[in-house]
């Protein structure tokens, strides 16, 4: 199933989630703390506390589980987001290990559905909107590869984090990425350079490659209008004339890391 139908965004507290399992944004220590962490372990009850204290800890973007007691839920996935310490200390891989490893604890317990907090984005100082950004793509791509959980909510605690994420989520939806072979005599000729250029001012991401036979091979992602405007720069036979075909690999719609491809056709 797409995997973005699988994912929901709520505004609340989390503690009254009726999913299968929340997700806790603790501290290494596993010990309790204050914002969502204090909030779950006073709506779970003490053997909350008291079984957390046999877990000996969590890492940093990893995850330990423990039951939910007095929660709804009957799972509790405990994660260890980054502290924001400006973005150039491993953040992002961390906060993307948190979503990934939560979800894959979740997958272990055979959980249906999980409830997220922002983790990072409170005490631990994380920007929202990058956050966001993270714990979308993360997930998503997790649930391409994985059919457990089959839901995901991410719940937000007031409508600034709601707008954002629903914004996030839109805008994931907008991409769309297409793949092209360029023949001609592209190589030597500093295609590949000009190549990159005109996607980078076209605002998409994506890479360009020789390939033996002498053709390049040019992978980009972005919104399908600035797409479009590549593929007719690629066509036209730029730089210069070089070019004689621009071939697109592939025509059907298919998922690819957690985003439904669709190949651009003419
Ligand atoms: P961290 O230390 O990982 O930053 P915090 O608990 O301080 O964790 O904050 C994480 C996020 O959870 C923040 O965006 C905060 O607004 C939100 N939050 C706090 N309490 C709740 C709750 N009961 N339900 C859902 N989200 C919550």
């Amino acid at each position: 199933m797409n995997p973005f139908s699988r994912i929901q965004i709520e505004t609340g507290d989390i503690t009254q989630s009726d999913c299968d399992a929340i997700v806790n944004a603790a501290n290494t220590s596993l010990l309790g703390g204050g914002g969502v962490d204090g909030a779950i372990h006073k709506a779970a009850g003490p053997e909350l506390l008291a079984y957390c204290k046999t877990l000996g800890g969590c890492k940093t973007g990893e995850a330990k589980s423990s039951p939910g007691y007095n929660l709804k839920a009957r799972h509790v996935i405990h994660t260890v987001g980054p502290v924001w310490k400006g973005g150039g200390s491993n953040e992002n891989f961390l906060l993307e290990s948190c979503y990934r490893n939560s979800l894959l604890a979740a997958k272990e317990l055979s959980v249906k559905s999980i409830a997220f907090p922002g983790i990072s984005t409170g005490a631990y100082g994380f920007p929202m909107e990058a956050a966001a950004s993270i714990a979308l793509k993360s997930t998503l791509r997790t649930l391409f590869f994985n059919e457990i959980p089959q839901k995901v909510v991410f719940f937000c605690f007031d409508d600034k984090a709601r707008e954002i994420y629903d914004i996030t989520l839109d805008k994931l939806k907008a991409i769309q990425r297409a793949v092209f072979s360029i023949h001609g005599k592209v190589q030597g000729v500093f295609f590949r350079k000009f190549t990159q250029e005109k996607a980078h001012q076209l605002n998409l991401s994506g890479y360009v490659m020789n390939q033996k036979d002498g053709s390049v091979f040019c992978e980009a992602e972005g919104a399908e209008p600035d797409l479009e405007k590549f593929y007719e720069w690629l066509h036209t036979g730029s730089p210069g004339s070089n070019v004689d075909h621009v071939t697109i690999d592939r025509e059907d719609p298919v998922f690819y890391n957690g985003f439904e491809i669709r190949f651009l056709s003419r």
